[in-house]
């Protein structure tokens, strides 16, 4: 009986003794990769609409946070400073390799990326592919410069630190954190043009909220992502050339054909509700694909899902139906995947699981 007493009271010590460890808690180190965007914006004045987007350095943007760095220990690099509507596959080449870099290493529990709005759909969901680490990884961006009144970058940067130095938001994939709210790469979209409740993730929901550091995160992204997806860049340095064509009433053809000649490798069709395109547009896509084409047949329309052989024989003709990804995701996954041996049932399946 003594001796079980004098082990509760060992035990009871060595519990104080690891909550106090773990209760001070070691600060995460969080690298910040700036890529430019209207965070890094300025505009002669604080209520001027026109501004210029990557202007500022991530070390004046660090600094011009109160209180972030006590979320955890942080480092800033430039990887690049442009307006998203620059993006370049180079530039997200750039930013996978660097991000697998430094995950691998120890001494890195977290990646933050400063991009502008117009396109971190396409680069969240770009990283959520090529990424090799469960750690979390996490894109910020503002939809006002950092001269407006009420700017939206600091908030959104101090809250894009606090997800990434949380040790609860590895394990789901590529985040953005905008505007309080945590989405994943796959599911979410930029809905307004100038709304700071710009994203949204109109099929799945948020993956959770933050508030002033604070996260609660409820929503685990079902698709596979990072660590489990098979898609390896560390040696890839150009990308396929993939095009998207918008459909609408009585679309003509050529285009079609004038992205096969000038020598696309994979057309996505941001189709007419369910995928569709007329007739002749039809015609033009099952000829791109005698010619080794792969076509993806997406949607417009902002919510619900593309499948197959709905009101289009997919079968017979040999197009890919886009399941949930809208038109400029399903350029990204389609890029990756021509980069691997395949055949239209492979990237269906692709489409299918990411
Ligand atoms: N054109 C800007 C960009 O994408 C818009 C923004 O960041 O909100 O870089």
């Amino acid at each position: 009986m003594k001796q079980y007493r004098v082990s509760a009271i060992i035990l009871g010590l060595l519990l104080i003794v690891c909550q106090n460890s773990f209760g001070q808690g070691k600060k995460a180190n969080v690298v910040v990769l700036a890529t430019g965007g209207t965070i890094a914006g300025a505009a002669a004045s604080g209520t001027q609409s026109g501004y210029t987007s990557g202007q500022v350095t991530i070390d004046a943007m660090l600094d011009s946070v109160p209180g972030i760095r006590d979320l955890a220990n942080l480092k800033g690099e430039q990887v690049a400073n442009v307006g998203s509507q620059d993006m370049s596959f180079e530039i997200m080449l750039k930013l996978a390799k660097r991000i697998n870099e430094l995950l691998a290493t120890p001494e890195v529990d977290g990646i933050v990326i400063t991009h502008g709005t117009d396109t971190m759909e396409e680069t969240a969901f770009f990283l959520n592919l090529t990424v090799k680490s469960d750690k979390p990884v996490v894109l910020v961006g503002s939809m006002r410069p950092s001269t407006a009144v009420s700017a939206d970058g600091p908030l959104n940067l101090f809250e894009g630190v606090a997800v990434a130095a949380d040790p609860k938001a590895g394990g789901r994939g590529v985040l953005v954190v905008m505007n309080d709210q945590i989405q994943a790469a796959h599911s979410l979209t930029k809905t307004s043009t100038t709304a700071v409740q710009t994203f949204a993730s109109p099929v799945r929901g948020v993956v959770g909220v933050t508030a002033y550091g604070k996260n609660d995160f409820y929503n685990d992204p079902q698709w596979k992502h990072t660590t489990s997806s098979e898609f390896d860049v560390s040696s890839v340095t150009r990308i396929p050339r993939v095009d998207v064509i918008f459909a609408d009433a009585d679309m003509a053809a050529d285009l079609i054909d004038c992205s096969v000649n000038n020598g696309a490798k994979g057309i996505v069709i941001a189709g007419v509700g369910n995928g569709n395109m007329t007739k002749a547009a039809l015609d033009a896509a099952a000829r791109a694909v005698e010619k080794g084409v792969v076509v993806v047949r997406s949607s417009r329309v902002p919510t619900g899902t593309v499948g197959r052989n709905v009101e289009v024989k997919d079968d017979e003709l040999g197009f890919i139906a886009s399941g949930e990804l809208n038109p400029q995701k399903a350029r990204i996954l389609l890029s990756l995947a021509l980069l691997k041996p395949h055949t239209p049932q492979q990237i269906q399946e692709m489409f299918d699981t990411y």
